[in-house]
């Protein structure tokens, strides 16, 4: 059975512990992951620690080169990485692929790092006296990741932290690890030193080991809430830098005057795709007024039941199977879980099966209508191609939904009112906001982050807040004396100047 190793420089520890890697499509194992541990850990470390000075010391301009080798590279082998994705995760491979291009666009960003990296100057802040500041690179730092977007979400990291001159190392999903993998090899041969972009594999075991360890300086996470609030606290105990983004119940808010084809339109794609196993699906739709929920619904059934589950190399898939049997059981607990809580199943998944494929973790999508806010179904994270639709009688109780929902990662208004959209944007107490937009992913020279319990820390991925979280800024206040007797001898600092 093929087996995925740790990709570190020098010598790997022998793997004592494996993890099962299934093929969705047909529900049976298909490969092995090893499970690190501390001693892996310390020898991914030490490469990083021999490699990295030399890197920082690289200038940027560089850096930002071996990136560009890197995207090329990975265009070259877009149809390999998106399939190889798609067979461990289950998405369609028209979805990996921008799952992957979603990452090239932040290795992209990078390719700007000696503008983003400029620092800034003071000439003249006293006599004599100039005051400037420069972002270094932290050292070592780590990147653990979700299965759900196994190219993207490592990319947003590892590419950003490597183009400021640290060391990364990577802790994927140990549910579909083998994409960080082949990255890892494709930097190498972009001209990225060994040692920089590391992998190392494990779960719970491994994670601890990472947050203890003290040469570590900075950890970004992106995984469920509660393990986010996990790695968060013990990682900022541990004196850390450490960003955590967690789950997420984005909500869609239709007015009665928006485009309820496009709506439609969008749903499908925004709560279906990827079987909702995305955090910036849109589980929940707020249909605003009970003519507007009636209109919706009517135009929301044919919709749902035209949308075809298939395998991932079926291309007029609209979605694929879910990761695992566990997620797969999981998401049919909660069908039962929001029926037996008294909302409408309007539409039913479970029980689907796919001809030929019987053993695959495939779901049927499922509708509901009248989810009321009390519902554990609709306060938890569901994450399957389930859409909740809680009816609203008006704006305000529309906007107070997401606001006060436990999550805060991102939230759409579908209008034609430009006034309901501009208070909506600037009121809901939620993230990322889009304006007739289903899955508001702001693009990479942007900044992606959640609020309340999607996010601990406060830092975003990507974009300039990427740049921050992954440098440290210094700031150096030079005195050059004119060497004359008495002005150039004396010091005054600006304040007395
Ligand atoms: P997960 O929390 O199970 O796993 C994330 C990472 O944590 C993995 O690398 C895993 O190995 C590790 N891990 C698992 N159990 C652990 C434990 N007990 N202690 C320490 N580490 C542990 O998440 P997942 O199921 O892989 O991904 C889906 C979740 O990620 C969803 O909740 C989704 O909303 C969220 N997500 C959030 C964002 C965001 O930006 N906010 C983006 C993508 C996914």
């Amino acid at each position: 059975m093929r087996q995925i190793d740790h990709f570190i420089a020098g010598t790997t520890p022998k793997a004592t512990r494996f993890g099962d890697i299934f093929d969705p499509n047909e529900g049976h194992v298909q490969a092995q992951v090893a499970l690190g541990d501390k001693d892996v850990l310390d020898a991914a470390v030490a490469a990083a620690e021999a490699a990295q000075p030399a890197w920082a010391a690289t200038n940027p301009q560089r850096r930002a080169r071996v990136l560009f080798q890197f995207k090329a590279l990975v265009e070259a082998h877009m149809d390999e990485l998106a399939h190889l994705l798609a067979s461990e995760h289950g998405k369609v491979v028209a979805d990996a692929k921008g799952d992957i291009m979603r990452g090239l666009d932040v290795v992209e960003f990078c390719m700007g790092i000696p503008h983003a990296l400029k620092g800034e100057y003071t000439l003249g802040a006293g006599p004599g006296i100039d005051v400037y500041s420069m972002r270094q690179p932290l050292g070592i730092t780590v990147g653990i990741t979700p299965f759900n977007f196994p190219a993207m979400i490592p990319l947003w990291m590892g590419a950003v932290s490597i183009a400021c001159g640290n060391a990364f190392i990577l802790k994927p999903s140990e549910r579909d690890p083998s994409v960080p993998v082949r990255f890892a090899e494709l930097f190498l041969e972009a001209g990225l030193p060994t040692g920089i972009f590391q992998v190392v594999h494990g779960d719970k075991q491994m994670v601890d080991a990472i947050l203890d360890h003290p040469a570590i300086s900075a950890i970004s996470f992106v995984g469920s809430s509660d393990i986010a609030h996990y790695v968060y606290e013990r990682g900022v105990a541990a004196g850390k830098r450490v960003q955590a983004m967690g789950g997420a119940k984005n909500h869609g808010i239709v007015m009665p005057d928006a485009d309820l084809d496009q709506v439609v339109n969008d749903l499908a794609g925004a709560a279906f795709g990827s079987a909702g196993e995305r955090c910036m699906a849109l589980p929940v739709v707020v249909p605003v007024g009970d003519d507007t929920a009636e209109r919706l619904r009517e135009k929301l059934i044919p919709a749902i039941h035209a949308l075809r589950v298939g395998v991932s190399t079926d291309d007029a898939a609209h979605y694929g199977p879910v990761v695992t049997a566990q997620h797969k059981a999981k998401v049919e607990g909660w069908i039962a879980k929001c029926a037996a809580e008294g909302a409408e199943l309007v539409i039913d998944g479970r029980g689907f099966t796919l001809q030929g494929h019987e053993a695959g973790f495939f779901i049927g999508p499922s509708l509901f209508d009248h989810v009321t806010p009390d519902m554990e179904s609709y306060k938890e994270e569901i994450f399957g191609p389930v859409l909740q639709m809680v009816r609203a009688n008006s704006f305000e109780e529309a906007l107070a939904l997401p606001s006060r929902h436990q999550y805060g990662n991102g939230v759409a208004i579908f209008t034609r009112n430009g006034h309901a959209a501009r208070e909506f944007a600037a009121r809901v107490n939620v993230g990322m906001v889009g304006i007739n937009v289903p899955i508001p992913v702001p693009v990479a020279y942007h900044t992606f982050g959640g609020w309340k319990r999607s996010a601990f820390g406060d830092t975003n991925q990507h974009g300039m807040e990427g740049v921050k979280f992954w440098t440290k800024v210094k700031t150096v206040t030079a005195r050059w004396p004119d060497g004359s007797a008495d002005g150039g001898n004396a010091f005054v600092i600006p304040t007395m100047g």
